[in-house]
Protein backbone atom coordinates (compact mmCIF):
# COMPACT_ATOMS: atom_id res chain seq x y z
CA UNK A 1 0.00 0.00 0.00
CA UNK A 2 1.21 3.59 -0.81
CA UNK A 3 2.18 5.67 2.19
CA UNK A 4 2.25 9.48 1.75
CA UNK A 5 3.67 11.92 3.93
CA UNK A 6 0.18 14.54 4.55
CA UNK A 7 1.70 18.15 5.52
CA UNK A 8 -1.27 18.71 6.87
CA UNK A 9 -1.06 16.33 9.17
CA UNK A 10 2.59 15.91 9.70
CA UNK A 11 2.28 11.93 9.46
CA UNK A 12 2.97 9.06 6.78
CA UNK A 13 -0.61 8.09 6.21
CA UNK A 14 -1.89 5.28 3.82
CA UNK A 15 -3.06 6.37 0.38
CA UNK A 16 -7.00 6.14 -0.05
CA UNK A 17 -8.38 7.24 -2.67
CA UNK A 18 -12.15 9.29 -3.11
CA UNK A 19 -12.94 7.43 -5.94
CA UNK A 20 -11.69 3.81 -5.74
CA UNK A 21 -9.06 3.46 -8.30
CA UNK A 22 -8.56 6.77 -9.41
CA UNK A 23 -6.42 9.52 -8.12
CA UNK A 24 -7.17 13.52 -8.55
CA UNK A 25 -4.21 15.68 -8.16
CA UNK A 26 -3.37 19.34 -8.65
CA UNK A 27 -0.17 20.56 -8.70
CA UNK A 28 0.49 24.43 -8.72
CA UNK A 29 2.31 25.59 -11.57
CA UNK A 30 4.47 28.52 -12.50
CA UNK A 31 4.17 31.95 -13.64
CA UNK A 32 5.92 32.08 -17.01
CA UNK A 33 7.42 35.29 -17.93
CA UNK A 34 10.62 33.29 -18.09
CA UNK A 35 12.68 30.20 -18.29
CA UNK A 36 11.75 28.05 -14.96
CA UNK A 37 15.08 27.71 -13.32
CA UNK A 38 16.68 24.08 -11.84
CA UNK A 39 14.48 24.88 -8.53
CA UNK A 40 11.21 25.20 -10.24
CA UNK A 41 12.32 21.77 -11.97
CA UNK A 42 12.63 20.14 -8.77
CA UNK A 43 8.53 19.67 -8.39
CA UNK A 44 7.77 19.08 -11.90
CA UNK A 45 9.89 16.15 -11.69
CA UNK A 46 8.89 15.25 -8.38
CA UNK A 47 5.18 15.45 -9.18
CA UNK A 48 5.75 13.51 -12.42
CA UNK A 49 7.73 11.01 -11.12
CA UNK A 50 4.25 10.47 -8.19
CA UNK A 51 1.86 10.69 -11.08
CA UNK A 52 4.15 7.72 -12.97
CA UNK A 53 4.17 6.26 -9.71
CA UNK A 54 0.32 6.09 -9.43
CA UNK A 55 -0.31 5.06 -12.95
CA UNK A 56 1.96 1.96 -12.48
CA UNK A 57 0.41 1.03 -9.38
CA UNK A 58 -2.54 0.70 -11.48
CA UNK A 59 -4.54 3.94 -10.90
CA UNK A 60 -5.97 6.40 -13.48
CA UNK A 61 -4.22 9.65 -12.63
CA UNK A 62 -5.92 12.84 -13.41
CA UNK A 63 -3.23 15.55 -13.38
CA UNK A 64 -3.97 19.07 -13.44
CA UNK A 65 -1.63 22.06 -13.24
CA UNK A 66 -2.09 25.65 -13.96
CA UNK A 67 0.19 28.32 -15.53
CA UNK A 68 -0.28 31.53 -13.88
CA UNK A 69 -0.17 33.78 -17.32
CA UNK A 70 -1.56 37.18 -16.13
CA UNK A 71 0.04 38.87 -12.97
CA UNK A 72 2.33 42.39 -12.40
CA UNK A 73 5.41 40.48 -13.05
CA UNK A 74 4.10 39.39 -16.22
CA UNK A 75 3.30 42.66 -17.00
CA UNK A 76 5.84 44.46 -15.63
CA UNK A 77 8.48 42.34 -17.95
CA UNK A 78 6.22 42.74 -21.22
CA UNK A 79 6.31 46.10 -20.24
CA UNK A 80 10.33 46.30 -20.21
CA UNK A 81 10.25 44.20 -23.12
CA UNK A 82 7.88 46.17 -25.43
CA UNK A 83 6.26 42.69 -25.78
CA UNK A 84 2.32 42.12 -25.87
CA UNK A 85 1.95 40.26 -22.61
CA UNK A 86 0.08 37.27 -24.00
CA UNK A 87 2.64 36.27 -26.89
CA UNK A 88 5.29 36.72 -23.80
CA UNK A 89 3.71 34.09 -21.58
CA UNK A 90 2.48 31.97 -24.91
CA UNK A 91 6.71 32.07 -26.04
CA UNK A 92 7.43 31.05 -22.07
CA UNK A 93 4.63 28.04 -21.70
CA UNK A 94 5.94 26.57 -24.80
CA UNK A 95 9.59 26.82 -23.09
CA UNK A 96 8.36 25.00 -20.25
CA UNK A 97 6.73 22.84 -22.38
CA UNK A 98 10.23 22.35 -24.46
CA UNK A 99 12.50 22.42 -21.50
CA UNK A 100 10.23 19.74 -18.58
CA UNK A 101 9.76 17.53 -22.15
CA UNK A 102 13.57 17.35 -22.34
CA UNK A 103 13.16 16.12 -18.48
CA UNK A 104 10.98 13.84 -19.23
CA UNK A 105 8.15 15.54 -17.39
CA UNK A 106 4.63 14.25 -19.20
CA UNK A 107 2.22 17.10 -19.87
CA UNK A 108 -0.46 17.06 -17.38
CA UNK A 109 -4.02 16.17 -18.51
CA UNK A 110 -5.04 20.00 -18.04
CA UNK A 111 -2.61 22.79 -18.09
CA UNK A 112 -5.27 25.33 -17.54
CA UNK A 113 -5.05 29.35 -17.69
CA UNK A 114 -5.80 32.01 -15.72
CA UNK A 115 -6.81 33.85 -19.01
CA UNK A 116 -9.00 31.06 -20.00
CA UNK A 117 -10.86 30.47 -16.60
CA UNK A 118 -11.85 34.16 -16.06
CA UNK A 119 -15.67 32.85 -15.74
CA UNK A 120 -14.91 30.37 -13.09
CA UNK A 121 -12.77 32.22 -10.80
CA UNK A 122 -15.56 35.29 -11.12
CA UNK A 123 -18.11 32.89 -10.04
CA UNK A 124 -16.35 31.55 -7.18
CA UNK A 125 -15.79 35.29 -5.85
CA UNK A 126 -19.04 35.72 -6.24
CA UNK A 127 -20.05 32.39 -4.09
CA UNK A 128 -17.71 33.85 -1.52
CA UNK A 129 -18.80 37.20 -1.45
CA UNK A 130 -22.51 35.66 -1.18
CA UNK A 131 -21.22 34.14 2.05
CA UNK A 132 -20.09 36.89 3.70
CA UNK A 133 -16.42 34.91 3.12
CA UNK A 134 -15.68 38.14 1.32
CA UNK A 135 -16.25 41.74 0.54
CA UNK A 136 -15.67 44.25 -2.19
CA UNK A 137 -13.76 47.67 -1.46
CA UNK A 138 -13.86 50.53 -3.97
CA UNK A 139 -13.14 47.90 -7.23
CA UNK A 140 -11.12 44.95 -4.93
CA UNK A 141 -12.78 42.08 -3.93
CA UNK A 142 -10.76 40.90 -0.56
CA UNK A 143 -10.97 37.79 1.70
CA UNK A 144 -11.93 37.86 4.79
CA UNK A 145 -9.32 36.07 6.67
CA UNK A 146 -11.24 35.71 10.12
CA UNK A 147 -14.17 34.41 9.05
CA UNK A 148 -12.89 30.90 8.41
CA UNK A 149 -12.05 29.14 11.15
CA UNK A 150 -9.45 27.00 10.63
CA UNK A 151 -6.75 29.69 8.91
CA UNK A 152 -3.41 28.59 9.56
CA UNK A 153 -3.68 24.71 10.01
CA UNK A 154 -1.25 23.81 7.17
CA UNK A 155 1.20 26.13 8.72
CA UNK A 156 0.76 25.37 11.37
CA UNK A 157 0.47 28.80 12.92
CA UNK A 158 -2.48 30.75 14.83
CA UNK A 159 -4.68 33.83 13.51
CA UNK A 160 -3.48 35.84 16.35
CA UNK A 161 0.13 34.53 15.61
CA UNK A 162 -0.20 35.29 12.22
CA UNK A 163 -2.52 39.25 13.24
CA UNK A 164 0.83 40.57 15.17
CA UNK A 165 3.17 40.22 11.78
CA UNK A 166 0.06 41.56 9.17
CA UNK A 167 0.26 45.49 8.49
CA UNK A 168 -2.04 46.73 6.22
CA UNK A 169 0.40 48.74 3.36
CA UNK A 170 -0.30 52.21 2.09
CA UNK A 171 -2.98 52.26 -0.53
CA UNK A 172 -5.02 48.70 0.60
CA UNK A 173 -8.42 48.82 1.65
CA UNK A 174 -8.85 45.66 3.64
CA UNK A 175 -10.76 45.12 6.92
CA UNK A 176 -7.80 43.38 8.07
CA UNK A 177 -4.54 42.90 7.50
CA UNK A 178 -4.34 39.03 7.36
CA UNK A 179 -7.32 39.76 4.52
CA UNK A 180 -6.01 38.63 1.21
CA UNK A 181 -6.95 39.98 -2.24
CA UNK A 182 -9.06 38.18 -4.67
CA UNK A 183 -10.08 40.64 -7.29
CA UNK A 184 -7.26 43.14 -8.13
CA UNK A 185 -9.49 46.53 -9.61
CA UNK A 186 -7.69 47.84 -13.22
CA UNK A 187 -5.01 50.32 -13.28
CA UNK A 188 -4.52 52.15 -16.75
CA UNK A 189 -3.17 49.78 -19.23
CA UNK A 190 -2.95 46.73 -17.68
CA UNK A 191 -5.33 43.74 -18.94
CA UNK A 192 -8.72 43.42 -17.39
CA UNK A 193 -11.86 41.54 -17.02
CA UNK A 194 -15.34 42.81 -16.70
CA UNK A 195 -16.87 41.79 -13.21
CA UNK A 196 -19.95 42.18 -10.77
CA UNK A 197 -16.64 44.42 -9.27
CA UNK A 198 -15.38 46.64 -12.21
CA UNK A 199 -12.87 46.31 -14.47
CA UNK A 200 -10.14 43.69 -13.14
CA UNK A 201 -8.02 40.88 -13.32
CA UNK A 202 -8.07 38.22 -10.12
CA UNK A 203 -5.28 37.85 -7.79
CA UNK A 204 -2.64 34.84 -7.79
CA UNK A 205 -4.21 32.32 -5.24
CA UNK A 206 -7.96 32.14 -6.29
CA UNK A 207 -7.28 30.93 -9.86
CA UNK A 208 -6.08 27.28 -8.02
CA UNK A 209 -8.78 27.17 -6.20
CA UNK A 210 -11.24 27.69 -9.33
CA UNK A 211 -9.34 25.46 -11.55
CA UNK A 212 -9.34 22.35 -9.39
CA UNK A 213 -12.53 22.77 -8.58
CA UNK A 214 -13.20 23.10 -12.53
CA UNK A 215 -11.50 20.27 -13.20
CA UNK A 216 -11.49 18.03 -10.58
CA UNK A 217 -14.25 18.55 -8.18
CA UNK A 218 -14.87 20.12 -4.97
CA UNK A 219 -12.71 17.56 -3.09
CA UNK A 220 -9.51 16.53 -4.50
CA UNK A 221 -7.08 13.77 -3.48
CA UNK A 222 -3.93 15.05 -3.80
CA UNK A 223 -2.40 18.88 -3.79
CA UNK A 224 0.99 19.58 -3.95
CA UNK A 225 3.61 21.89 -4.68
CA UNK A 226 7.29 23.66 -2.82
CA UNK A 227 7.46 23.97 0.38
CA UNK A 228 7.16 27.66 -0.05
CA UNK A 229 3.52 27.48 -1.00
CA UNK A 230 2.48 26.22 2.10
CA UNK A 231 1.95 29.80 3.39
CA UNK A 232 0.48 32.04 2.26
CA UNK A 233 -0.64 30.22 -0.95
CA UNK A 234 -1.74 27.28 -0.03
CA UNK A 235 -3.47 27.89 3.04
CA UNK A 236 -5.90 30.75 1.04
CA UNK A 237 -6.63 28.26 -1.29
CA UNK A 238 -7.47 25.97 1.52
CA UNK A 239 -9.86 28.92 3.14
CA UNK A 240 -11.27 29.97 0.03
CA UNK A 241 -12.42 26.70 -1.40
CA UNK A 242 -13.49 25.36 1.81
CA UNK A 243 -15.52 28.14 2.70
CA UNK A 244 -16.94 28.43 -1.02
CA UNK A 245 -17.19 24.42 -1.25
CA UNK A 246 -18.30 23.89 2.35
CA UNK A 247 -16.06 20.74 1.79
CA UNK A 248 -12.55 19.28 2.46
CA UNK A 249 -10.33 21.04 -0.12
CA UNK A 250 -7.58 18.32 -0.59
CA UNK A 251 -7.02 15.26 1.67
CA UNK A 252 -3.57 15.18 0.92
CA UNK A 253 -0.86 18.01 1.09
CA UNK A 254 2.42 17.37 -0.83
CA UNK A 255 5.31 19.70 -0.69
CA UNK A 256 8.57 18.96 -2.02
CA UNK A 257 11.62 20.46 0.07
CA UNK A 258 13.66 23.44 -1.59
CA UNK A 259 16.92 23.11 -4.18
CA UNK A 260 19.81 24.90 -3.30
CA UNK A 261 23.01 25.32 -5.71
CA UNK A 262 26.47 24.45 -4.36
CA UNK A 263 24.92 25.03 -0.68
CA UNK A 264 23.31 28.69 -1.35
CA UNK A 265 19.92 29.48 -1.89
CA UNK A 266 19.62 30.21 -5.48
CA UNK A 267 18.72 34.03 -6.47
CA UNK A 268 19.67 36.45 -9.12
CA UNK A 269 21.56 38.53 -6.58
CA UNK A 270 23.59 35.61 -5.68
CA UNK A 271 24.71 34.92 -9.76
CA UNK A 272 23.70 31.56 -9.21
CA UNK A 273 20.89 31.67 -11.11
CA UNK A 274 20.41 28.63 -13.75
CA UNK A 275 17.74 28.23 -15.84
CA UNK A 276 16.80 24.60 -16.88
CA UNK A 277 17.53 25.97 -20.15
CA UNK A 278 20.82 27.26 -19.67
CA UNK A 279 21.62 23.54 -17.67
CA UNK A 280 20.82 21.49 -20.40
CA UNK A 281 23.36 22.82 -22.39
CA UNK A 282 25.94 21.26 -20.80
CA UNK A 283 24.16 18.23 -18.52
CA UNK A 284 21.91 15.62 -20.54
CA UNK A 285 19.08 16.04 -19.40
CA UNK A 286 17.87 12.74 -17.94
CA UNK A 287 21.41 13.21 -15.59
CA UNK A 288 19.71 16.20 -14.29
CA UNK A 289 16.63 13.56 -13.74
CA UNK A 290 18.66 10.56 -12.11
CA UNK A 291 19.74 13.52 -9.79
CA UNK A 292 16.89 15.37 -8.73
CA UNK A 293 15.29 11.73 -7.87
CA UNK A 294 18.48 10.35 -5.77
CA UNK A 295 17.08 12.23 -2.80
CA UNK A 296 13.65 12.05 -1.78
CA UNK A 297 11.37 14.33 -2.57
CA UNK A 298 11.54 16.39 1.28
CA UNK A 299 14.54 16.61 1.58
CA UNK A 300 17.03 19.56 0.49
CA UNK A 301 18.92 18.92 -2.67
CA UNK A 302 22.12 20.30 -3.16
CA UNK A 303 22.71 21.53 -6.84
CA UNK A 304 26.93 21.52 -7.26
CA UNK A 305 29.19 20.20 -9.80
CA UNK A 306 30.50 16.96 -8.24
CA UNK A 307 27.01 15.70 -7.45
CA UNK A 308 25.86 16.55 -10.89
CA UNK A 309 29.24 14.47 -11.82
CA UNK A 310 28.29 11.48 -9.70
CA UNK A 311 25.30 10.99 -11.13
CA UNK A 312 26.69 11.37 -14.62
CA UNK A 313 28.92 8.28 -13.77
CA UNK A 314 26.03 6.36 -11.68
CA UNK A 315 23.30 6.74 -14.66
CA UNK A 316 26.42 5.77 -17.43
CA UNK A 317 26.91 2.41 -15.14
CA UNK A 318 23.80 1.76 -15.22
CA UNK A 319 23.48 2.70 -18.89
CA UNK A 320 26.63 0.00 -19.84
CA UNK A 321 24.96 -3.00 -17.68
CA UNK A 322 21.51 -2.42 -19.97
CA UNK A 323 23.68 -2.21 -22.89
CA UNK A 324 25.61 -5.31 -22.59
CA UNK A 325 22.23 -7.22 -21.95
CA UNK A 326 21.14 -6.02 -24.97
CA UNK A 327 24.48 -6.71 -26.57
CA UNK A 328 24.27 -10.00 -25.22
CA UNK A 329 21.05 -11.07 -26.16
CA UNK A 330 21.62 -9.64 -29.94
CA UNK A 331 25.02 -12.11 -29.78
CA UNK A 332 22.52 -15.23 -29.91
CA UNK A 333 25.54 -17.25 -28.95
CA UNK A 334 26.28 -19.68 -26.13
CA UNK A 335 22.89 -19.12 -24.81
CA UNK A 336 21.99 -22.20 -21.82
CA UNK A 337 18.26 -22.43 -20.27
CA UNK A 338 17.30 -20.23 -17.86
CA UNK A 339 18.32 -20.46 -14.13
CA UNK A 340 15.44 -19.83 -11.46
CA UNK A 341 18.23 -18.36 -9.11
CA UNK A 342 18.50 -15.22 -11.23
CA UNK A 343 14.98 -14.92 -12.42
CA UNK A 344 14.11 -14.38 -8.42
CA UNK A 345 16.47 -12.54 -7.37
CA UNK A 346 15.57 -10.01 -10.35
CA UNK A 347 11.72 -10.37 -9.03
CA UNK A 348 13.36 -9.69 -5.68
CA UNK A 349 14.97 -6.19 -6.80
CA UNK A 350 11.50 -5.20 -8.44
CA UNK A 351 9.83 -5.93 -5.03
CA UNK A 352 12.30 -3.91 -3.25
CA UNK A 353 11.94 -1.02 -5.28
CA UNK A 354 7.96 -1.44 -4.98
CA UNK A 355 8.53 -0.86 -1.31
CA UNK A 356 10.64 1.50 -1.60
CA UNK A 357 8.39 3.83 -3.77
CA UNK A 358 5.52 2.76 -1.49
CA UNK A 359 7.25 4.09 1.44
CA UNK A 360 6.52 8.34 0.70
CA UNK A 361 7.85 7.72 -3.24
CA UNK A 362 11.18 7.14 -1.92
CA UNK A 363 13.28 7.82 -5.15
CA UNK A 364 16.48 7.75 -3.39
CA UNK A 365 16.13 4.11 -2.22
CA UNK A 366 14.28 3.49 -5.61
CA UNK A 367 17.65 4.70 -6.95
CA UNK A 368 19.92 2.13 -4.72
CA UNK A 369 17.65 -0.13 -6.44
CA UNK A 370 18.15 0.39 -9.84
CA UNK A 371 21.83 -0.08 -9.34
CA UNK A 372 21.42 -3.00 -7.51
CA UNK A 373 19.97 -4.60 -10.75
CA UNK A 374 22.66 -3.10 -12.94
CA UNK A 375 25.17 -4.78 -10.19
CA UNK A 376 23.04 -8.67 -10.64
CA UNK A 377 22.98 -7.86 -14.98
CA UNK A 378 26.61 -7.34 -14.59
CA UNK A 379 27.18 -10.87 -12.40
CA UNK A 380 25.33 -12.51 -14.62
CA UNK A 381 27.07 -11.72 -17.70
CA UNK A 382 30.30 -12.56 -16.14
CA UNK A 383 28.68 -16.70 -16.14
CA UNK A 384 29.81 -18.91 -18.86
CA UNK A 385 26.53 -19.58 -20.00
CA UNK A 386 23.64 -17.29 -20.46
CA UNK A 387 19.55 -17.65 -21.13
CA UNK A 388 17.75 -15.85 -22.82
CA UNK A 389 14.80 -15.57 -20.86
CA UNK A 390 16.76 -14.18 -17.58
CA UNK A 391 18.63 -11.55 -20.20
CA UNK A 392 14.89 -10.56 -21.14
CA UNK A 393 13.87 -10.58 -18.23
CA UNK A 394 17.05 -8.59 -16.96
CA UNK A 395 15.72 -6.24 -19.82
CA UNK A 396 11.91 -5.84 -18.63
CA UNK A 397 12.74 -5.07 -15.29
CA UNK A 398 15.35 -2.29 -15.89
CA UNK A 399 12.68 -1.19 -18.56
CA UNK A 400 9.92 -1.13 -15.98
CA UNK A 401 11.60 0.34 -13.24
CA UNK A 402 12.99 3.18 -15.23
CA UNK A 403 10.05 4.18 -16.89
CA UNK A 404 8.46 4.62 -13.30
CA UNK A 405 11.23 6.68 -12.25
CA UNK A 406 11.00 8.64 -16.25
CA UNK A 407 14.90 7.84 -16.96
CA UNK A 408 15.75 6.42 -20.06
CA UNK A 409 18.49 4.02 -20.06
CA UNK A 410 18.57 2.95 -23.10
CA UNK A 411 20.79 4.94 -25.83
CA UNK A 412 22.28 3.05 -28.66
CA UNK A 413 20.65 -0.01 -29.61
CA UNK A 414 22.97 -0.57 -32.71
CA UNK A 415 25.55 -3.38 -32.71
CA UNK A 416 28.94 -2.80 -31.79
CA UNK A 417 31.87 -3.13 -34.83
CA UNK A 418 32.92 -6.56 -32.85
CA UNK A 419 29.45 -7.75 -32.63
CA UNK A 420 29.20 -7.56 -36.29
CA UNK A 421 32.57 -9.73 -36.86
CA UNK A 422 31.11 -11.88 -34.17
CA UNK A 423 27.77 -12.62 -35.60
CA UNK A 424 29.66 -13.17 -39.45
CA UNK A 425 31.75 -15.63 -38.15
CA UNK A 426 28.66 -17.36 -36.40
CA UNK A 427 27.27 -17.21 -40.26
CA UNK A 428 30.03 -18.66 -41.81
CA UNK A 429 30.37 -21.67 -39.00
CA UNK A 430 26.24 -22.29 -39.75
CA UNK A 431 27.25 -22.24 -43.33
CA UNK A 432 30.56 -24.65 -42.90
CA UNK A 433 27.86 -26.99 -40.84
CA UNK A 434 25.04 -26.74 -43.45
CA UNK A 435 22.87 -25.36 -40.62
CA UNK A 436 21.21 -22.89 -43.57
CA UNK A 437 18.44 -21.88 -41.46
CA UNK A 438 20.84 -20.70 -38.52
CA UNK A 439 22.83 -18.52 -41.19
CA UNK A 440 19.64 -17.01 -43.16
CA UNK A 441 18.89 -16.23 -39.42
CA UNK A 442 21.82 -14.36 -38.63
CA UNK A 443 21.80 -12.50 -42.09
CA UNK A 444 18.38 -11.42 -41.32
CA UNK A 445 19.33 -9.95 -37.69
CA UNK A 446 22.38 -8.35 -39.24
CA UNK A 447 19.78 -6.68 -42.24
CA UNK A 448 17.45 -5.76 -39.51
CA UNK A 449 19.79 -4.02 -37.92
CA UNK A 450 21.00 -1.98 -41.07
CA UNK A 451 24.47 -4.09 -42.22
CA UNK A 452 24.81 -5.21 -45.82
CA UNK A 453 26.86 -8.45 -46.59
CA UNK A 454 28.84 -8.31 -49.12
CA UNK A 455 30.93 -11.41 -50.65
CA UNK A 456 33.89 -10.70 -52.24
CA UNK A 457 37.17 -12.54 -53.28
CA UNK A 458 38.93 -11.43 -50.39
CA UNK A 459 36.30 -12.75 -48.05
CA UNK A 460 32.76 -11.24 -46.73
CA UNK A 461 32.98 -7.50 -46.13
CA UNK A 462 30.12 -5.77 -44.14
CA UNK A 463 29.24 -1.69 -43.88
CA UNK A 464 26.67 0.00 -41.85
CA UNK A 465 23.25 0.68 -44.36
P1 LIG B 1 7.16 29.81 -8.76
O1 LIG B 1 7.11 30.07 -10.25
O2 LIG B 1 8.21 30.57 -8.02
O3 LIG B 1 5.78 29.90 -8.12
O4 LIG B 1 7.62 28.30 -8.58
C1 LIG B 1 7.03 27.20 -9.24
C2 LIG B 1 7.22 25.97 -8.39
O5 LIG B 1 8.63 25.76 -8.12
C3 LIG B 1 6.57 26.07 -7.03
O6 LIG B 1 6.01 24.78 -6.70
C4 LIG B 1 7.71 26.41 -6.10
O7 LIG B 1 7.46 25.98 -4.78
C5 LIG B 1 8.84 25.61 -6.70
N1 LIG B 1 10.18 26.14 -6.39
C6 LIG B 1 10.63 27.41 -6.56
N2 LIG B 1 11.93 27.51 -6.20
C7 LIG B 1 12.34 26.28 -5.82
C8 LIG B 1 13.58 25.72 -5.36
N3 LIG B 1 14.69 26.45 -5.24
N4 LIG B 1 13.61 24.40 -5.05
C9 LIG B 1 12.51 23.63 -5.18
N5 LIG B 1 11.31 24.08 -5.60
C10 LIG B 1 11.22 25.39 -5.94
ZN1 LIG C 1 -1.65 27.08 -6.42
Amino acid sequence: MIQLYNSMTGKKEPFKPLEEGKVKMYVCGPTVYNYIHIGNARPAIVFDTVRRYFTYRGYDVKYVSNFTDVDDKIIRTANELGEDYHALTKRFIDAYHADTGALNVQKADIHPLVTETMDDIIAFIEVLVEKGNAYASSGDVYFRTRSFKDYGQLSQQSIDELRSGARIEVGEKKEDPLDFVLWKAAKPGEPAWTSPWGEGRPGWHIECSAMAKKYLGDTIDIHAGGQDLKFPHHENEIAQSEACNSQKFANYWMHNGFLNIENEKMSKSLGNFLTVHEAIQAVDPMVLRFFMLSVQYRHPINYSRELIDQAANGLARIRESVANVEHRLAMTANLGTANEKWLKRIEEIKQHFITSMDDDFNTANAVTDLFDLSKEANLYLGEDQVATEVLEQFLAVFQELSTVLGVTLTVDKGLLDEEVEQLIRDRDTARKERDFARADAIRDQLRDQGILLEDTAQGMRWKRG
